[in-house]
């Protein structure tokens, strides 16, 4: 049996009573990082086996894999948030469903999520792209076809690059586009920013150094229009 654990992404007691369980009672935990896998455990006053999981190390999965298939209960975590959201264990659960091995995924907190409810700009669709590509072309053509939906777009993005990103949204959807910055989420110094991807590319760019992590989002376009109830719905 395979549970995916989703793990706090920045206060240790975001945990939920169901992932400590599952944590406790799993045979083996696989994880990132053993190192910051065991401190997390410890925190917590749990010994478990580790067993480091990398989606590019082929005998990684393998080893897990073959854990599963011998009956053992397997506690997939990465280093924070949800398993397999911009994070690995996708392949190894790819690969436990195609062995018939039962896969459980526990809820609990992802940036997405936390990020999302608190820009308080949708209820509904939104559009997630996780890290964009290094290439600006790329990333810059990815930003506009998502935008085109009209949905909000989330983008997952490190202190590094953050400035730079905010300068290539302001070139591929105009200055004036609407961005929120949630940074350090459930941390001690949680901050919001939110404004046009220029004046925040010009704000955080007087920085000396950009800290933390950031969910970005960019707002949609405009305001979508409101349903027409009694249009005719030509799949019904
Ligand atoms: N699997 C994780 C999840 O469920 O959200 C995401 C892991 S991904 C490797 C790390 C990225 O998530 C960071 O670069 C940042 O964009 C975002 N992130 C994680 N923790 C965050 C936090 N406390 N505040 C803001 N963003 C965070």
């Amino acid at each position: 049996m395979l549970y995916i654990v989703p793990t706090p992404i920045g206060n240790l007691q975001d945990i939920t009573l169901r992932a400590l369980e599952t944590l406790k009672t799993a045979d083996a935990v696989l994880c990132e990082d053993t190192r910051r896998t065991q401190i997390l455990l410890s925190h917590f006053g749990i010994s478990k086996p580790t067993y480091r999981y990398n989606e590019n190390d082929d005998r990684s999965v393998a080893r897990c894999l073959e854990a599963l298939k011998s009956g053992k209960t397997c506690a997939l975590v990465s280093d924070c948030g949800t398993p397999c959201i911009s994070d690995p264990g996708w392949k190894l659960v790819k690969e436990a469903v195609a062995a018939g091995i039962k896969v459980s995924s526990l809820p609990g907190p992802s940036a997405v999520a936390c990020a999302l409810a608190g820009a308080g700009i949708t209820g509904g669709a939104f559009t997630f792209l996780g890290f964009l590509p290094r290439k600006a072309g790329k990333a810059a053509k990815l930003i506009a076809s998502a935008h085109e939906l009209n949905h909000p777009v989330v983008i997952y993005e490190s202190p590094y690059r953050v400035v730079k990103m905010l300068e290539l949204i302001a070139k591929t959807l105009g200055g004036n586009t609407p961005v929120i910055l949630a940074r350090e989420l459930s941390k001690v110094y949680e901050e919001w920013l939110r404004g046009t991807a220029e004046g925040l590319a010009a704000e955080l760019g007087k920085k000396n150094k950009v800290q933390g992590e950031f969910v970005m989002i960019i707002d949609r376009a405009q305001q979508a229009p409101q349903e027409e109830e009694d249009e005719p719905d030509p799949y019904f």
